[in-house]
């Protein structure tokens, strides 16, 4: 990542990082994670999503980025609108209605011979050309697709269990794939990003 000029759309700076501090309250007879002040919005199909500052459609740029943390909102906004993870516009090639995606082994889970998984938004086909020109380790690393469609499907999430000795949870584990209908661990769950599987995958060499 080190060879980036452009800080991707989707990554996180300091400033918009919280530690809002969570912990596990009583809730329809067992118990749920939760921020220790309530917002409805901290909710999305039953799972919590991680807080972070996003007060506008624009990264607060102030503070340093922080190349490995994203920023939750924007990743869920890329995922649901097909939003570029690199310049937050439209992904979609609108002479071929395929969205062009870049995927690294690290962040994609294959499900079928055409489609798979994975936590990272797409990127438009002129991001794509900078990013392959700025960063050529991406050339070995990653593989360029396009896809017809894009169904959510749950999130990548940090799984805890409460405490021994205090009431501050306790971290079980990290980046587990948490699906929408897998609700027994829906209550334990902090989601740090959307997953989505991706349909109609057509390797671009
Ligand atoms: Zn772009």
């Amino acid at each position: 990542m080190s060879g980036y000029t452009t800080i991707p759309y989707v990554i996180a700076y300091a400033n918009e990082l919280v530690k809002d501090p969570i912990r596990f309250e009583p809730y329809a007879g067992e118990l749920r994670l939760a921020y220790r002040q309530y917002r409805r919005s901290d909710w999305v199909h039953g799972i919590l999503r991680a807080r972070v500052r996003d007060l506008s459609d624009r990264p607060d740029r102030r503070g340093p980025e922080r190349m490995r943390k994203l920023n939750t909102r924007r990743q869920w906004r890329c995922m649901d609108k097909l939003l570029c993870q690199v310049c937050g516009g439209p992904a979609t090639d609108p002479e071929t209605d395929r969205t062009p995606w870049l995927l690294t082994k690290t962040v994609f889970e294959s499900t079928g011979e055409n489609s798979g998984r994975t936590n990272a938004p797409p990127t438009c086909w002129s991001c794509v050309a900078k990013a392959l020109e700025e960063c050529p380790m991406l050339q070995d690393n990653a593989a360029l697709y396009t896809v017809t469609s894009a169904t959510s499907v749950g999130v990548l999430a940090d799984l805890y269990e409460p405490g021994l000795f205090s009431d501050r949870p306790a971290l079980a584990r990290h980046n587990v794939f948490i699906a929408w209908d897998a609700h027994r661990y829906h209550a334990s769950a902090l989601a740090t990003s959307q997953v989505i599987e991706l349909h109609g995958m057509r390797s671009v060499r």
